[in-house]
């Protein structure tokens, strides 16, 4: 591996036949998430493809002239063409060694999967997820002296990485954008020194045996596991819609309700928690339209009640959105009838969805004791029906689905941890 500056790009990368190349920054979380793997994969591909990095705040212009806009970010050449996709962000090893492959011919590629190696690594405590949960939980157990791993199939943050704003987690005093305080509480496990893996591949779990294997090859074992994976909003499918996600569409009223004081909004579903929701977010605007797929709402008969008797609420039954498009200020959202298939565009200040959660649990379904909507119950300690292991935040069964819930439940698995591992 070797380090390049943009007057060595001509003849290392232009003038080689096979080269990979990182652009890094300094004070860049997924950037040193990327080192290990590099460096790693490197040894293993070192002898067929270049693998060169380079400093991007020092070689802005180039960084600039190839598009590069954000740290890291992976380019591949061949013959002094790029090829494959660029990756950029919480970088996949298995996304790296699959653009390689490409560059490579088959006989080539067999002989050096051959040459992986599986590895093993022992800790007390393996944390799967690094949400507040998991990074709270990976937190107390450090300052515990508990040796603990924490796995994440994506950056650390959970979805307070990518919330606009949080102005409910006490401490704070304005608003703090919602990347900045999962940035923190990371650090702050980090730091301490719990040990980081991060954007991984999680291959297989197993609970019984407390072992995780990671990208197919590295097993890492434990006395306890907690589970924080949290959940997964359901999605609409429309068109826009991830793109709007934490811009105009949200999936949580208590968190951005009060963002709409005396505005418009849409709530699309038709269920307890859309009807509920739009009860409470109808205190703070001063319309709101529910767009509901069938002719009834399927919510319970009280809440029906309550929702038709509110002069806030309108309701557009037998729709379904198809698109989300940001307008300036506004969100129009396209709605189709289903019968007559008749689409309209309804203009407003913001869309909430709440058409379910799913809790992150593909991994080991069969095995926990779980609620009756797939969440996995837990006594009072965080302890699930596996002994020794444990399962904190938004994945567990509760009523109540916030940060400082999910920090409370982390903060409790690790002390009882301790306790047991004492
Ligand atoms: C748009 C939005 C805005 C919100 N705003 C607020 C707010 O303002 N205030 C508030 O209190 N709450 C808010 N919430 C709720 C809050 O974000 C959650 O309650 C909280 O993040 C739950 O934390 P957690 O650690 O349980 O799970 P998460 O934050 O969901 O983190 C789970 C982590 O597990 C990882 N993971 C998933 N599957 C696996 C696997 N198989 N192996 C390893 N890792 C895995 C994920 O990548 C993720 O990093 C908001 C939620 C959303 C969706």
């Amino acid at each position: 591996m070797k380090e390049i500056n943009a007057s060595e790009f001509e003849r290392e990368v232009l003038q080689s036949e096979r080269v990979i190349l990182d652009f890094y920054s300094t004070e860049c979380p997924p950037c040193e998430a990327l080192a290990s793997k590099f460096e790693d994969l490197s040894r293993l591909y070192g002898n067929d493809v270049k693998f060169l990095k380079i400093f991007r705040q020092g070689n802005r212009e180039l960084a600039e002239k190839l598009g590069v806009k954000s740290s890291p970010t992976l380019l591949f050449y061949n013959k002094g063409q790029e090829v494959g996709s660029r990756l950029t962000g919480g970088i996949k090893r298995s996304e790296i060694i699959r653009n390689l492959d490409t560059m490579l011919p088959a006989d080539k590629v067999k002989e050096i999967k051959s040459l992986i190696k599986p590895s093993v690594s022992e800790f007390d405590v393996i944390i799967l997820g690094a949400g507040p949960g998991g990074l709270t939980a990976g937190l107390y157990l450090c300052q515990s002296k508990i040796n603990t791993v924490l796995v994440d199939i994506a950056l650390p943050g959970g979805q307070v990485r990518t919330t606009h704003e949080v102005s409910n987690y006490p401490g704070f005093i304005e608003p703090q954008a919602g990347y900045m305080l999962s940035h923190n509480m990371s650090e702050q496990t980090k730091l301490c020194g719990t040990i980081y893996k991060v954007a991984v591949d999680v291959t297989r779990v197993d609970l019984e045996k407390k072992e995780v294997v990671i990208d197919e090859h590295e097993t890492v074992k434990a006395k306890k596991i907690i589970i924080a994976t949290g959940t997964t909003p359901n999605l609409t499918g429309a068109q826009g819609e991830k793109e709007l996600k934490g811009k105009g569409i949200s999936y949580c009223a208590t968190c951005d309700a009060k963002y709409y004081d005396d505005k418009e909004v849409i709530v699309i579903g038709g269920g307890n928690s859309a009807v509920e929701e739009s009860e409470y977010i109808t205190r703070f605007v001063n319309k709101l339209t529910i767009v509901h797929q069938f002719d009834k709402l399927t919510a319970n008969k009280q809440a029906q009640e309550k929702a038709l008797k509110n002069p806030k609420i309108n309701i557009l039954f037998e729709n379904e959105p198809r698109a989300f498009i940001k307008e300036g200020d506004k969100i129009i959202t396209e709605v189709e009838n289903v019968k007559t298939k008749v689409r309209q565009k309804l203009v407003s200040d913001g869309v909430f969805i709440f058409i379910g959660m799913k809790p992150n649990i593909g991994l080991f379904r069969d095995k926990l004791e779980l609620d009756q909507w797939g969440y996995i119950k837990t006594d009072e300690d965080m302890r699930t029906s596996i002994p020794g292991v444990y399962a904190v935040g938004d994945v567990i069964s509760k009523k109540y689905r916030q940060i400082t819930t999910a920090v409370a439940d982390g903060t409790i698995a690790a002390m009882a941890i301790a306790k047991e591992l004492d």
